[in-house]
């Protein structure tokens, strides 16, 4: 190898971002020359596009090919000359500075063959796995693109891709190889050499927080332990949610595959389901809150209703209300005259299926009264007629069908961006403390 590559080069190692591997300059440049004019050509354009594939593999500086016009010999060449790199600046760093760079790459490359023999170990024991290939191809179904994980096998029903995540594997590639196995209905499984609690990497954190706060590490311990139990062990780093909205301290504990819940459409293997846990907590928070605020709801309620009906002012009970309110962050105002009685009305109907507030004799009546008269409150509407379950009342009751023409034509409207119909949320707090029953269904 090497016929056309210079014998001392600026940039004697490369990583290849394709793969996530080092290669080393004449193994890159190759023997048939028409084939490196045309790799020359290609880190051209990718330099252009700033996707490149190969980048100096001390400073991860993009290079591209120089041609030597004496004797076809090729070399590759910093994009960037900004000093940083040992390869050019040998004299602005020590030799120990250049053996610890030297010495970081290489450990990596004999970890990543070290990992890659682990991991084949650990499959072979566990015969819950079969087809156990290191660095085979995995070719696509569909678009004849092919990619080569360190490690597949079959699972169950589901091809699993087992990659090593490297300190140099970079978020595009991440990406690329995630959106591949997503489309060939396979699993990309991501396996560290070490997870770095304290301070973690951000190539780590790409991962860790698109797999649901979840990472694993194969070691040469977990290896000898999934041999001894002849099932796949790794250890699994992962955080919890926190009652208060936060996050725990990271966790840890040795995990068998097969335990682990795996989401290909997701792309997504995890131990702990942090996205479950974290609704759960938030719908029990949230369950508390209404609980808690239950004694404020009925007491307003009850004197909503009886004010709506008979228009007399307690100023005792809505001195009390208004302190009340004010407590949980609710602003009443100085009179209940002032208070939004369509609003209060519309909702306190459809609350109880039956009209509050008005004279009217049938509950339809409402609908007709919100669209158009309320119409700025059509979403509050909606949402009642959902929590409180009275779409059948309303169709009982449209026996013209009115009520159905008009819901056509709204929906059309607000498909269009009607801006009659932008939603009034200037009392959004009241409705929430009043009628929390509405906002069920919000996301966390
Ligand atoms: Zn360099």
């Amino acid at each position: 190898m090497g016929r056309f590559a210079v014998e001392d080069p600026e940039v004697a190692e490369l990583l290849d971002l394709s793969t996530g591997r080092c290669e080393r300059h004449a193994d890159v440049i190759g023997d048939d020359y028409e084939k490196a004019l045309q790799l020359r050509m290609q880190l051209q354009t990718d330099l252009r596009r700033e996707q490149p594939r190969y980048v100096c593999a001390m400073c991860m500086t993009p290079v591209y090919l120089v041609s030597r016009p004496e004797g076809r010999k090729f070399f590759f060449r910093h994009s960037l000359e900004d000093g940083r790199c040992s390869a050019v600046t040998r004299g602005l760093l020590s030799q120990d500075e250049i053996d610890a760079r030297k010495y970081n790459g290489a450990k990596e490359s004999w970890l990543h063959l070290e990992m890659k023999s682990w991991i084949a170990a650990c499959l072979h024991a566990d015969p819950r796995f079969s087809e156990v290939v290191v660095e085979g191809r995995w070719t696509g179904s569909f678009s004849g693109e092919w990619r080569k994980p360190d490690v597949r096998a079959s699972y169950g029903g589901i091809r699993v891709a087992f990659e090593i995540q490297l300190s140099t594997t970079y978020i595009n590639v991440i990406a690329q190889r995630r959106e591949f196995y997503r489309q060939e209905g396979g699993l990309l499984f991501w396996v560290f050499a070490q997870f770095d609690i304290g301070a973690r990497r951000l190539t780590q954190e790409d991962v860790f927080y698109n797999n649901n706060r979840n990472a694993f590490v194969v070691t040469q311990v977990t290896r000898d332990e999934s041999l001894r139990q002849r099932r796949f062990m790794l250890e699994c780093i992962w955080a919890e949610p926190t009652l208060g909205g936060g996050v725990s301290e990271l966790r840890c504990e040795l995990v068998p595959f097969d335990a682990l819940t795996l989401d290909a459409g997701t792309q997504r293997a995890y131990h702990f389901d942090f996205d479950r846990e974290r609704d759960r907590i938030a719908k029990e928070v949230r369950e508390r809150k209404m609980a808690r605020l239950k004694p404020l709801r009925d007491k307003f309620e009850a004197w909503y209703t009886a004010h709506a009906t008979t228009s007399e002012d307690d100023n005792k009970t809505w001195g009390q209300l208004r302190r009340d309110c004010a407590g949980e962050g609710v602003a009443l105002p100085e009179y209940p005259g002032m208070l939004p009685r369509g609003l209060l009305n519309v909702l306190y109907s459809t609350k109880h299926g039956r009209v509050i507030g008005w004279d009217y004799s049938n509950f339809i009546q409402i609908a007709h009264h919100v669209e158009p008269g309320l119409r700025q409150y059509l979403h509050y509407f909606r949402a009642a007629l959902k929590a409180f379950e009275r779409a059948e009342l309303i169709r009982s009751e449209d026996l013209s069908g009115k009520w159905a023409a008009k819901v056509a034509e709204y929906k059309a409207r607000i498909a269009q961006g009607d801006a009659a119909y932008k939603a009034d949320k200037t009392h959004d707090a009241l409705v929430r403390l009043l009628f929390p029953e509405l906002f069920a269904d919000e996301p966390a």
